[in-house]
């Protein structure tokens, strides 16, 4: 199954347990519109390279799309297409004014220098400017994109457009348009939900927490989940992973992981494998890094008490069933990572208003909507005994339907 399919599944597997109209789950089923480009990079070595560059524009139901562009060497159609679709369903369960959007070049931007990134960055803005906009489409980062980058693409639609507002694009660089508490928003949403959900959950106050990925959203996870009081006991990036039962200091991790471009090695700790870490005895679970890596293979052999999942689409439909079965929760990416596009909306507000809030107001806003949020998808789960995945799906399809009703 791609990854599009994979999400298909999860909207199959939701109206089985609440059925919808027909024509919002159609009209789900396929993004409005797909664009495909290839954009020409100036290498520094004189040469040109064609990279190839999507956006995925899945549902403009509730709003204009939004979602973030990816930098990876796998990134396809396909992907970027699931990557969408799941943007639509976030978008209505924050219930934020937006639709569904995602972006994906297929490179690795470690063999780029900066120039040739700013090149390619400026490029797919060159390529794509029609179909974005404030009101039209709205992107943001995702895996390998930086506020570095995400300025660099607002700085080039301004100069295409002559757009002053620079709510465009977010996840800028706080002083040139982005907002305060931006950079943390996914990971310090992610805790937000888990604070809200914990007491249902009957989790120990202080909690053993493994980490897949040390990027934006796992690194930030990891300070933030260790600040309040939990136990990071191990953590990983692409490169593999470091164990240490007493806990590892989240921010001696990094320094070390600054100096020396790996976490392998790190004093004190242990080296794993990515397959090692995610079955390791813990309580929270934390993938934080890429789609399928929680699979049938797999899944029997979880020893957690909950599934986080600030990655999205680190589960698959066959591994959600066997989690299912052994009771152990799952709190899905649509509701768990949506503190990322919320606090992008947040920006995209500020920017149009030509205001700037400060990080306590951005993270307080933000706690009450998850937190509201969260609690509603459970009592939704509760009520038609059903997990928490599928009780997500059926929040947001229910929003979507009724802007669908309001609309015709
Ligand atoms: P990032 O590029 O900042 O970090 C990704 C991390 O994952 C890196 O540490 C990388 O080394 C690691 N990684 C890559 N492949 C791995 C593997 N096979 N095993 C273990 N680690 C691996 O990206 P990010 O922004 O932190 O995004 C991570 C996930 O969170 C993605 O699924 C993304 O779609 C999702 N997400 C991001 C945001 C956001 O605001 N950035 C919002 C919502 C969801």
């Amino acid at each position: 199954m791609n990854q599009f399919q994979s999400a298909l599944e999860q909207l199959g597997r939701a109206v089985v347990v609440k059925p919808f109209d027909s024509t919002l789950i159609e009209r789900l089923s396929v993004p409005e519109r797909e664009v495909r480009v290839s954009i020409p990079v100036l290498m520094d070595d004189g040469t040109t390279k064609l990279f190839e560059g999507y956006r995925v524009q899945h549902s403009s139901l509730r709003g204009p799309y939004k979602g973030g562009i990816r930098y990876h060497e796998q990134a396809d159609n396909n992907e970027v297409r699931a990557l969408a679709f799941w943007m639509t369903l976030k978008c209505a369960i924050a219930n934020i004014p937006m639709g569904g959007g995602k972006g994906g070049v297929t490179v690795n931007p470690k063999l780029l220098s900066k120039t040739e990134l700013e090149r390619l960055s400026r490029g797919f803005v060159r390529m794509l400017y029609p179909v974005f906009g404030p009101h039209v489409d709205v992107p943001a980062p995702d895996v390998n994109t930086t506020p570095e980058i995400l300025g660099w693409m607002a700085d080039e639609y301004a100069l295409l457009t002559g757009d002053t507002t620079g709510a465009a694009f977010t996840g800028k660089p706080v002083g040139r348009g982005g907002s305060e508490g931006r950079g943390q928003a996914t990971g310090m949403g992610g805790f937000y939900v888990f604070e809200a959900l914990k007491e249902f959950l009957h989790l120990p106050g202080e909690c053993r927490v493994v980490v897949q990925g040390m990027g934006n959203v796992g690194g930030n996870a990891a300070s933030i989940f260790q600040k309040h009081g939990h136990k990071i006991i191990a953590i990983s990036d692409s490169r593999g992973g470091i164990v240490n039962e007493s806990g590892l200091d989240i921010a001696a991790v990094e320094a070390y992981k600054k100096e020396t471009g790996t976490l392998v090695g790190f004093p004190g700790s242990r080296t794993i494998s990515n397959t090692e870490l995610l079955e390791l005895l813990c309580d929270v679970l934390i993938p934080a890094a890429l789609e399928n890596q929680i699979t049938k293979e797999n899944a029997s052999r979880i020893q957690t008490k909950l599934v986080l999942e600030l990655a999205n689409g680190p589960t698959t439909p066959e591994a959600d069933d066997i989690l299912l079965a052994r009771g152990i929760p799952v709190i899905p990416d649509i509701l768990a990572n949506a503190g990322g596009v919320v606090v992008s909306t947040f920006e995209w507000e500020q920017n149009l208003k030509n205001e700037h809030w400060t990080e306590e107001v951005v993270l307080q806003k933000l706690q009450q909507l998850l937190a509201k949020e969260a609690v509603h998808v459970w009592k939704h789960a509760t009520e038609l005994k059903t997990d928490l995945r599928r009780a997500a799906f059926v929040v947001a399809l229910s929003r979507l339907d009724a802007t669908l009703r309001k609309a015709q």
